[in-house]
């Protein structure tokens, strides 16, 4: 039996920016802020206290993504509870927790959720009529992973 899981229509979004892109991405939740106001919001630390403040949408805001933020973002990914990623990440600067941005996006990869990482893209997926409707998502079946032999 594969996973089964659900991104209710009421969807739970992870806002993620690097510091340079924080203006842009205050902006672009400005441009939607009644379209989010409908849905669950998360962010790392410095990104979902300044989307809280300057826009006054609740968003529970976990550590800085440096101190570990990104990683329990990838862990909610990991256990359903979050179901999309805007992660404006910067391509023009080396960040000492490069590792960690690498392993969130690689699970939103595992478990196929939808990722943006650059405003077009959040664009297109906050306009799909998706976002109004619950939807079920494909996942590989994990048992033949999880049953794989193991020789001890
Ligand atoms: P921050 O973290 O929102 O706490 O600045 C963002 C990041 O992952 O670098």
């Amino acid at each position: 039996m594969s996973e089964e899981r659900v991104f209710r229509k009421q969807k739970k979004i992870a806002l993620v920016a690097h510091d340079n892109k924080k203006p842009e991405l205050l902006d672009w939740v400005r441009v939607h802020r009644d379209e989010l106001a409908g849905h669950t919001l998360y962010g790392t630390g410095t990104t979902g206290k300044m989307v809280a403040e300057k826009t006054g949408l609740p968003v529970s805001a976990l550590l800085s993504g440096p101190l570990g933020g990104d990683q329990q973002i990838g862990a909610k990914i990991a256990e359903g509870d979050i179901d999309m990623l805007i992660f404006f990440w910067d391509p023009f600067e080396p960040m000492p927790h490069d590792p960690d941005v690498k392993a969130l996006l690689r699970l939103t990869a595992v478990w196929n959720v939808p990722v943006a990482c650059n405003r077009s893209t959040a664009d297109f997926i906050l306009s799909s009529p998706l976002m109004a409707e619950d939807y079920h998502v494909d996942l590989p079946d994990f048992n033949t992973y999880k049953n794989r032999p193991i020789v001890v």
